[in-house]
């Protein structure tokens, strides 16, 4: 079977003010519908870089990367929208949440945007948030929340569309044990159910999370 996401060759040079700095170097990944994978490596070796070349948001300096039967880079700006928004979740770090809405409405914002169109959209963003454990925080506003309580919402989010795949950067990064254990499982949930998961961290992971980890050595 072809795998989900292909990244061949990719490596991503950013230039500035005459400074060139060579961020990924020929890299290379498969992963399969229903692997989770782990990228792991030191601050700035390139992971976030990866990751946004591997959702379609960043085109590479070379190398290509294949979602399913498409060649992200070499297909319209609108069908790599489409993928983004359809097939890719992505749970960063600093949450991303929409400060001025409450858990429900963040939740549903793929939704709210027109960007996603998902059957019983509120039956499910509520069925969603019991999941993550905040059925009694539906009406708070991220600033109300704790970090782990955010993170758990961003991760609501991007299960809200269903996505094939979630590209998560550090989603434990600062999270208490409790909270990151909870963010863990719910990726090995969405993994049961078929979903691909691309993680990347600088620290440790729960050994037992991933199927493979991969080690990104300094630059
Ligand atoms: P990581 O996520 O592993 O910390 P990044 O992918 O963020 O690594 O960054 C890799 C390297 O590329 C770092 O040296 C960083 O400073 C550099 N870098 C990242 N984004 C840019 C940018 N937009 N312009 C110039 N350099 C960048």
């Amino acid at each position: 079977m072809n795998p989900l996401l292909e990244l061949t060759d990719v490596s991503k040079v950013y230039r500035g003010r005459g400074r060139e700095v060579t961020a990924l170097r020929s890299f290379s990944l498969q992963l399969a519908e229903g692997e989770f994978v782990a990228v792991r490596g030191p601050s700035g070796c390139g992971k976030s870089t990866l990751l946004m070349i591997a959702g379609g948001m960043m085109r590479p300096t070379t190398g290509a990367v294949r979602f399913g039967d498409q060649d992200l880079y070499q297909s319209s700006g609108s069908t790599r929208s489409r993928v983004r928004a359809d097939e890719v979740g992505f749970v960063f770090q600093l949450f991303h949440l929409a400060p001025y809405l409450n858990v429900v409405e963040n939740v549903l914002l793929p939704q709210m945007s027109g960007k996603v169109r998902v059957e019983n959209a509120r039956d499910k963003a509520m069925a969603l948030i019991e999941s993550i454990g905040l059925k009694d925080r539906l009406r708070h506003k991220p600033s109300q929340l704790s970090a782990g309580e955010r993170q758990r919402v961003a991760l609501a989010r991007a299960l809200f569309k269903n996505p094939k795949l979630i590209l998560a950067d550090e989603p434990t990064g600062s999270l208490d044990p409790e909270n990151a254990a909870h963010i863990v499982q719910s990726l090995k949930e969405f993994q049961s159910n078929g979903g691909s998961v691309l993680f990347v961290t600088h620290g440790a992971l729960a050994e037992e999370a991933p199927s493979r980890t991969i080690q990104l050595a300094e630059r």
